[in-house]
This record gives structure tokens, sequence and C-alpha cells, in this order.
């Protein structure tokens, strides 16, 4: 396992200088009209043996050992080149870019600096900018991770709280972090049909979202007849298969 690690690591250092890394874009969409809101950008790996590679096979080792600073900032700087061109193909006056973060991104000064120079580099507003957390981003060093967050969104970006609902989402994130977007998990969107307890749990979290001033976002939506029920019980935006699967910047026609 040991070697394993060691192999995987000294790719991820050549992905990043062979630039071997790759955003797809999925779009999030206006529950109601399906007009394009924003997108959100996911890492894949074009890996020069395994081929495509998911995020959720290598991030957990950069995070590990610590390159996902790196693989970070390369994310976020990509978003932000390719962000004109997406920015065209979406239909809403609040047009936004969510960006993951991970956990030890949120962890020195230098990540708000770092963040202005990319975006200056980019002419990119901040206020189009979403940054995307779970609370396991905030667990290892709290008042840090406020501090920083405070900082971004003084800027004017803005956060959401992803995978919301599960076990690295909580309520005491939402009380003590300036989040202006709730996701909801794909893990209740998508059996909210099958299961009573799932619908009411979805309907609670759009709730206390509004309630809160919050946006909401659903995940995971494949079907019409999930947007629908979503729609009843007050949902505004949505992603998912039904709207677009994640693909390629050349593939992106709005
Ligand atoms: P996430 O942020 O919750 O992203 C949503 C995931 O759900 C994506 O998986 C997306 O492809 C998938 N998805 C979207 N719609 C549907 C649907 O209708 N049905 C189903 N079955 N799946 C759907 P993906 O791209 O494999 O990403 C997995 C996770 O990896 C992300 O979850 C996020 O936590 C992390 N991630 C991705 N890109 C980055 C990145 O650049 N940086 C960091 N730190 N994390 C990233
Ligand atoms: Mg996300
Ligand atoms: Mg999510």
């Amino acid at each position: 396992e040991a070697t394993h690690k060691l192999t995987l690591a000294n790719d991820i250092t050549r992905a990043l200088s062979k630039d071997e890394f790759d955003l797809h874009y999925q779009p999030i969409c206006d529950l109601a009209t399906t007009h394009v809101a924003g997108y959100e950008a996911l890492i894949r790996w074009r890996h020069p043996t395994q081929g495509l590679m998911p995020p959720l096979d290598f991030l957990w080792l950069a995070e590990q050992t610590g390159q996902i600073r790196e693989v970070g900032l390369w994310t976020l700087a990509r978003a932000c080149r390719d962000w004109p061109v997406l920015r065209k193909t979406t239909n809403t006056e609040t047009p936004f870019i969510s960006v993951n973060m991970s956990p030890s991104q949120l962890t020195g000064e230098r990540f708000v600096e770092d963040v202005k120079s990319i975006l200056t580099r980019y002419g990119m507003s901040p206020t189009e900018l979403k940054l995307e957390l779970t609370e396991t981003v905030i667990i290892n060093n709290p008042e840090i991770a406020l501090q920083l967050l405070l900082q971004l969104t003084e800027l004017g970006s803005t956060l959401a709280i992803d995978d919301f609902g599960t076990g690295h989402s909580s309520l005491e994130t939402l009380d003590r972090y300036p989040i202006g977007t709730l996701k909801v998990d794909r893990y209740f969107t998508s059996s909210m049909l099958a299961s009573a307890q799932s619908r009411e749990i979805v309907s609670s979290s759009i709730q206390l979202a509004h309630t809160l001033g919050m946006d909401v976002v659903a995940e995971g939506i494949e079907t019409e007849a999930v947007r629908n029920k979503l729609l009843e019980l007050g949902c505004n935006y949505g992603q998912g298969w039904l709207f677009g699967r994640p693909v390629e910047l050349k593939d992106i026609s709005g």
C-alpha cells in the first residue's frame, strides 16, 4: 500500500507539471425555467496509463500529502481562465462558477493572496466565484478557516455548503459561516420519490435554507419526476444528469 501511495504521489507531481489534469463542467440550472445559472468545476485526471481518473480516486492522497494545495490552485486558475467562455452560455443576472475546496487549502494566510492573484490574472470578478465546502474543510482548523472564508466573502465571493445532510456538513457550519448556498446531497434527492423520510429531509432542508436567506441547489437530479417534486417543495436550483453531465469546455454549448 505504501508503494502504491508513493507511486500515486509521484504521478500527481508529474500530472501537475505535465498538465494532465482537466476540468469538466456541469450546469446548475434554475429548476423552473431550466436556464443555466452557473457551472460546477469537477476535476479529472487524464492519466497516461490508467485513462480518465475520477477525483475521488486521487484527491484523498493529494490531501494527505499536501499536494492538494497546488492542485486546488491549478483548479481555481483553470476555472477562472475558462469562465468567460462558460459565462456566455449562462442565462441569469447573477452567473457563477463553483469550485470545490479541500480541507488543507484553508490553513494558511497565503491562500487568500493566492486566490486574489488568480482572480486578478484572469480579470475575474470575485462575485462570480462560489466556493463549495464540506465541514471537513472547517474541522481541522475552524478559527483560521473562518477568518480566511470571511476575507473571501468580503471580496464578494460566495460560499456553498456541499453534500448537505450527510456526515460532512452540519447545522453548526450553517450557523457560524457566511454560507449563501445549500446543496442538498444526491443521497436524498435520489431516494426522495421512494422514501417519504428522504422527501421530508429534502423539504425541511429547503425550508431551512430559505428561512436563513440561502439559495438551495438539489444535487443528482436524474429524472423529470424528481425535478417536479423538488419544484413542488420550493427548491430553486438543480444539478444533475437531467440537465447535463459534467463535460469538457469544448462540449459546452449553452
Ligand atoms: P461533489 O462536489 O458533490 O460533486 C458532485 C458529484 O456528483 C460529481 O462527481 C458529479 O459528477 C456527480 N453527479 C452530478 N450529477 C449527478 C447525477 O445526476 N447522478 C449521479 N449519479 N452523479 C451525479 P465527481 O465529478 O466524481 O466528483 C466527486 C467529488 O469529488 C465531488 O463531489 C467533490 O467533492 C470532489 N471534487 C471534484 N472536483 C474537485 C476539485 O477540483 N477539488 C476538490 N477539492 N474536490 C473536487
Ligand atoms: Mg461540489
Ligand atoms: Mg456534492
